[in-house]
């Protein structure tokens, strides 16, 4: 019922008796939006159709830019530097957007309907919870940290995912270092305070040690001299390498700074449990445990479904998913008027092997049973767009031509006749299914994701009144949407001592001095408002010049 029921008309009832028709306004449609994060903020700044009435529902009412998170921890930048209130945001919208600080505990799908808590205290009982009925839903709910139920974690470990723990964490840091400095010490006790451990190589554990180390050495060594040698880095990591979603050359340069400097990089080693005084740990090639005592851990090892998303995909027959399933027009499978990105979502991508009979058959413009090498090559661009692993698979290939594609599958039979049968057209492309990957969990991805959605709101109308394609292709007319495809810009690792590595499309990599600067123009650049831009500037200024601020 795709899209009807959605411009309802105001009734002019008869009863009005004089008024006009032209008072019959169109109801305005309703998108409910869950989440303030990064692909919340994104849709509403690119949102400006201003026939949607949007109602943006978050336990919190203001966006962090997350990849500034890890410079909080040791106070190179204010927590306050890296939000922005979202009424901000909305207050310079074209749209009518209102906000409510509550959190969603239960979509209704079959009733168009979610149901709220409000996250402010409240006396009465009966204000704290609602509901909300929508036309279109936007799930934006992002994730939340996993501990794989290792015992303990919960209880002993230090997060960093919202800014309240980025927060926490300074503070701790801090007065990690105050209680080392009593005298009733002995060094034994001092040298468990000043044990921080972090469990996770990914970007943000990595990240974390770099502060760290960098705080040691640039403000501890002149603020607690009497300590500052029984600090110690422990950087726990399951698998071979750290940061192994980068490029070797990163990996090793990292792990080869972080060698330098101290901090011990222990790779193969899983956590197996933590308590107050001690973590636990298992290495993967001899399966030896060991128990060493710390005074802080930080658990970052990745993430998991929060329990608003687990209980709706179980609802929806997704139950065994990690992630919430959508098509590539970012709609949840099975569900016209719902749409899910970001962290809490994951793009279903097609497979080529499954559509190929469809695939043969649109590109077979003739319908002669046979594909030629013309009309391989003129449908290549939209099996392209709806396949991104088609693209992928000729880039990696190095078979950028389709002339190559085929002669392969035909083998001799390529010196009678360049036409493929459905046999060989299934044969040319056996191989592209393997280029398949999910879209990592990044800002970048939900950003883009946002942006994306907006665009397709803002069009929606002019979309609906013209013809849609088959279901298949929809991407292909220049009145229809185009499934979302992701344009990957970069990423970067900073290690710590004005060194940042920086991986750029192309496998460009550089690593040192000169892609800090590019770090931090980059992150200048991104950020959502002038105002946190210019907070964000003065804090790196001002760590430049006075140092970090160390009061706990
Ligand atoms: P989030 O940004 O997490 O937003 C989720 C929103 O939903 C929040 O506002 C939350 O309050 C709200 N919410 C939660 N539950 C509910 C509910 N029940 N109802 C309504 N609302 C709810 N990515 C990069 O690309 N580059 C980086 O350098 C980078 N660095 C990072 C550093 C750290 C320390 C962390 C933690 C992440 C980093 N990321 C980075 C990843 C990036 O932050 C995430 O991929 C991104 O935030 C995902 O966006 P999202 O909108 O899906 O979720
Ligand atoms: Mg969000
Ligand atoms: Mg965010
Ligand atoms: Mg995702
Ligand atoms: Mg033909």
């Amino acid at each position: 019922n795709g899209s009807q029921g959605h411009i309802a008309h105001a009734e002019a009832t008869a009863s009005d008796g004089g008024h006009a028709l032209s008072e019959v306004v169109p109801k305005k449609k309703k998108v409910v939006l869950l989440g303030t994060g990064w692909a919340g903020m994104s849709f509403l700044k690119s949102l400006n159709n201003p026939t949607y009435e949007v109602e943006v529902v978050s336990p919190r009412n203001f966006f962090v830019f997350t990849p500034l998170l890890p410079s909080v921890t040791c106070g190179k930048v204010e927590a306050r530097s890296i939000a922005e209130p979202i009424r901000n945001i909305i207050r310079k919208k074209n749209v009518d957007i209102s906000f409510s600080e509550a959190e969603c505990v239960k979509i209704d799908p079959q009733n168009k309907k979610i149901y709220c808590r409000a996250t402010i205290d409240s006396h009465s009982k009966g204000e704290e919870e609602f509901a909300v009925d929508y036309d279109y839903l936007i799930i934006a709910v992002g994730a939340q940290v996993n501990t794989f139920n290792t015992p303990g974690v919960m209880e002993n470990c230090h997060f960093l995912k919202e800014i309240d723990d980025a927060q926490k964490i300074r503070k701790n840091v801090i007065e990690s270092f105050e209680k080392a400095c009593l005298p009733s010490l002995s060094d034994e006790e001092r040298k468990k305070i000043l044990h921080f451990v972090i469990v996770g190589g990914g970007p943000t554990g990595v990240e974390f040690a770099a502060e760290l180390h960098d705080f040691v050495n640039e403000d501890v060594v002149k603020l607690y001299p009497k300590v500052k040698d029984l600090v110690k880095i422990t950087l726990l990591e399951a698998t071979d390498h750290i940061l192994n979603m980068f490029d070797k050359r990163i990996t090793n340069f990292a792990e080869n700074k972080f060698g330098r400097e101290g901090i011990d990089v222990k790779l193969g080693s899983m956590v197996t449990g933590i308590n107050e005084n001690e973590i636990s740990t298992k290495a993967r090639g001899n399966g030896k445990t060991t128990s060493t005592p710390y005074g802080m851990v930080l658990w970052s090892t990745g993430i998991g479904p929060r329990p608003l998303i687990k209980e709706f995909m179980k609802q929806i027959g997704q139950g065994n998913r990690r992630a919430l399933a959508t098509d590539e027009w970012l709609r949840v499978e099975g569900f016209d008027s719902i749409y899910a990105l970001g962290d809490c979502a994951t793009i279903n991508q097609r497979k080529v092997t499954e559509d190929i009979a469809e695939i043969f058959k649109k590109a077979d413009k003739d319908n002669s049973g046979t594909l030629t090498v013309k009309e391989f090559q003129e449908t290549l661009n939209d099996i392209c767009e709806r396949y991104p692993q088609v693209e992928l698979y000729l880039k990696n290939k190095q078979k950028r031509n389709i002339v190559d594609l085929v002669k392969e599958a035909k083998g001799d039979a390529a010196k009678e006749s360049m036409e493929l049968n459905i046999e060989e057209f299934k044969a040319a492309l056996s191989e592209v299914d393997s280029q398949m990957k999910n879209l990592p969990a990044t800002a970048q991805v939900a950003n883009q994701q946002g942006a994306y959605l907006a665009k397709c709101f803002n069009r929606m109308e002019e979309c609906e009144k013209n013809p849609e394609g088959p279901p298949r292709f929809r991407g292909t007319g220049r009145h229809r949407f185009h499934p979302f495809r992701y344009r990957h810009l970069g990423q970067f690792a900073p290690l710590g001592g004005e060194q940042t590595a920086a991986q750029l499309p192309g496998d460009w990599v550089s690593i040192g001095h000169s892609s800090q600067w590019l770090w931090y123009s980059v992150y200048a650049s991104k950020q959502v408002s002038w105002r946190t831009r210019a907070l964000v500037v003065s804090d790196w200024l001002r760590r430049f010049i006075f140092g970090r601020d160390t009061s706990g």
